[in-house]
Order: structure tokens, then C-alpha cells, then sequence
């Protein structure tokens, strides 16, 4: 099996050189192709040696992900499904705004923390996907928005690692993707624009402050151990006063001076005055820098679950922005096409049944990418 090139950064791409025999800096001008120009065959690069092309050409390939569908809301947001095999598929969601584009990415196929108010945790988990799979999902997108609003320049201008998945439990792909991303010869992001979520992998928040520290976002959901125990399970290996103390060691070498605090809204559950009194104590106790995110809860029948009415949230946004806590209340985006968070699995309720979908629609498979539903072409 050949290697495929998106597996790598720039250090991965320089040593594989080097072990064909090529100087290191020709890495940089194939990143460049792959990634600046989403190019998929080594013979659009007209810059390298025909040599190299060659030694290339039986040693590695440039491969993404087929697409299975993809849908675009009536407000801009596009999400696509891609096939990442053994009946798996995982979603990426575009969502463009006035002033940035942002891309949603997936991390794992499935995810084994089980959120009660996620959909992707109740599928259960499938498999962590590489590096190739997570960074093929920026670079089809990229290269396919491009060409979709026909401009040369860059789309994709904030990535939140925020899909199916808890990024931090599938660690060394991600930060391989993750310097990708943020490499001036890939795709040049500045840390503060790539966000990762995650539900509160202590240990790998201390790894990713001193490796690759990007923005972070930590799934709170909750005020107190026994009802954060109750949402988000993870809590019960990490409470949320190892979590606070971890959020202000990472804020040590963040890029923003502020870790941002997600809270879905949950009817009766989450959303009353004694849940914001008692994230307004939590926040001071801990004295972490933070804004907090209200985000609506896009019900699915298994949870048992409804979204908190408009005026609760309202009412507890109040609450906490007394309190001089800076909250925001979420809009929901892509609700025609079931883009929003925590709908990243679609009304699939496990993995079998994806597999079905996937089999299903292989017939009818959109290719949104000229003539290749795997891969942009490349812009020479
Ligand atoms: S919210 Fe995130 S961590 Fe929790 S189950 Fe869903 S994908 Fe996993």
C-alpha cells in the first residue's frame, strides 16, 4: 500500500523525502501543491523533478474521502457525509458567516464518551479516524468552496474540531492535522482560529498546551459533578474541579486569554436560576477566564431530551452576563438539512444503520467535485 500524503505534516512530508532520497525542502513544494492547490496527481506539479514525480508516483498517493451526500441549507451552511469505510461515515459542516468561514470537523467515526444530549454518542464508537481522514475533510472542503463560489482565495477561514468525536481521545492524528492546518505552507490558520472541543481529557489538555496549543473549547453542560456526571460521563474519571484547574494551566499558552465553556440547553435539566447561580460560583471559585456559549439542543428520539424554551435561555444568558461572565446564545444554523451541533449524526441511531445508508446511497452518490467525488482537483 502506497502512503498517502495527507497522513503527514510538513516534518512527516520532509522525512519521507529524505528517505526517497530527496532533499528536505521538496516537501515544502509538494505541501504546497497538496494543500494550497488541492492537488491530487503528481503530474500537475510542474515545479518538481520529473525524477521525483516518478519516485513519487509508486511510492505515495494523495487519496480523500468519497463523499456520500451532500446538502446546502438555504443559509449557506453545506454538509457533507463521507464515507470513511466498514459501513462508517462522518459528517463536516460549513457554515459561512459575514466576516469568516468556519468548517466543523470530525475526529473520530462515532465517539465512546456518551453524551446523553448527542446523537454521534449515541451511535457508540467505530474507530478513530488518521490524520489523512481528518485533514482530508478541510482539504476536499477548501478546494470544493472554492471552486463552488469561484474564487481563488481562501474560504475556510476558522476550523472547530467540534464533529463527531472527542478530538483529545484520538490525540496523535490530531495534532499531526492540526499543524497542517496551521502551517503557512498548508493551509496558514492562525491558532486562535482552530478550535478544539473537547468533553475534558485532562491529561490531553496538558499535552496539547505544551505541543500544539490551539483555542479550546470544553463541553461543560453542567454546574456540579453529580448532574455533569449525569450529561457528559467523562466527568466522572475527570470532576470538574480537576477540569477548572486543567483550563487554567492551558490558558498558561493558549492563544486567546479565555477558554470558551459550551452549554447546551436543556429543558428542566440544565437551564433553571440555581444552574446559573451555581455556574456563576463554579467560574469564580476556579477564577478561569471564560466566555460561555448557550447552544439550543436539537432533540433526536432516543435522547428523552427537549430543547430549553427561548425565554429560559434568555433568562439564564441574563443571569450569567450580570454575573460578568460574557455568554452567548448559539443561533442554530443549517436546521433544513440537520447541520447543527450535536445533529452531526443525522437521525442515524447506530452504526448499522449508517452502513445501510451508505450502501443505500452509493447508487445515488452526489459528486460535488467535478468528475471526482474523492478529491479537488489541482489548480496549477
Ligand atoms: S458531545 Fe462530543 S464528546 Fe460527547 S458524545 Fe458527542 S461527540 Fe462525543
Amino acid at each position: 500500500m502506497t502512503a498517502n500524503l495527507l497522513d503527514f505534516d510538513l516534518e512527516g512530508l520532509a522525512a519521507l523525502c529524505e528517505s526517497l532520497g530527496e532533499k528536505r525542502f521538496r516537501a515544502t513544494q509538494l505541501f504546497r501543491w497538496i494543500h494550497q492547490r488541492g492537488a491530487s496527481d503528481f503530474e500537475q506539479m510542474s515545479d518538481l523533478a520529473k525524477s521525483l514525480r516518478g519516485k513519487l508516483q509508486g511510492a505515495a498517493r494523495i487519496e480523500g474521502l468519497p463523499v456520500i451526500t451532500q446538502h446546502e441549507s438555504a443559509d449557506g451552511t453545506i454538509k457533507w457525509l463521507f464515507d470513511v469505510g466498514a459501513g462508517n461515515a462522518v459528517e463536516t459542516v460549513f457554515i459561512p458567516e459575514d466576516d469568516r468561514g468556519t468548517l466543523c470537523i470530525s475526529s473520530q467515526a462515532g465517539c465512546a464518551v456518551g453524551c446523553r444530549f448527542c446523537s454521534t454518542g449515541h451511535q457508540g464508537f467505530a474507530r478513530n479516524l488518521t490524520t489523512g481522514e481528518i485533514i482530508a475533510q478541510l482539504w476536499f472542503a477548501e478546494h470544493f468552496l472554492r471552486k463552488h463560489l469561484g474564487t481563488a482565495e481562501r474560504v475556510i477561514s476558522n476550523v472547530v474540531m467540534m464533529g463527531m468525536g472527542e478530538p483529545l481521545q484520538n490525540y496523535s492524528a490530531l495534532v499531526p492535522a492540526l499543524r497542517t492546518m496551521l502551517d503557512d505552507h498548508g493551509y496558514g490558520l492562525s491558532r486562535r482560529r482552530v478550535t478544539v472541543s473537547t468533553s475534558g481529557v485532562v491529561p490531553m489538555m496538558d499535552r496539547l498546551a505544551q505541543e500544539c496549543p490551539v483555542a479550546l473549547a470544553v463541553s461543560l453542560h453542567a454546574p456540579s459533578d453529580p448532574l455533569r456526571e449525569h450529561l457528559v460521563p467523562l466527568n466522572r474519571k475527570y470532576p470538574l474541579a480537576e477540569l477548572m484547574q486543567a483550563c487554567t494551566r492551558y490558558l498558561a499558552y493558549a492563544p486567546r486569554d479565555f477558554i470558551t465553556f459550551e452549554y447546551c440547553m436543556l429543558d428542566g435539566v440544565n437551564d433553571q436560576p440555581e444552574h446559573a447561580r451555581a455556574l456563576i460560583a463554579l467560574v469564580r471559585e476556579q477564577g478561569v477566564s471564560c466566555k460561555l456559549n448557550l447552544i439550543p439542543f436539537n432533540p433526536f428520539p432516543a435522547s428523552g431530551l427537549t430543547r430549553s424554551p427561548q425565554k429560559q435561555v434568555q433568562a439564564f444568558a441574563r443571569l450569567l452576563n450580570e454575573a460578568g461572565i460574557v455568554t452567548t446564545i448559539r443561533k442554530t444554523r443549517g436546521d433544513d438539512i440537520d447541520a447543527a451541533c450535536g445533529q452531526l449524526a443525522g437521525d442515524v441511531q447506530d452504526r448499522t444503520r449508517v452502513g445501510d445508508r451508505i450502501a443505500q446511497q452509493r447508487t445515488v452518490m452526489l459528486t460535488p467535485v467535478s468528475g471526482n467525488a474523492t478529491a479537488p482537483e489541482g489548480r496549477p
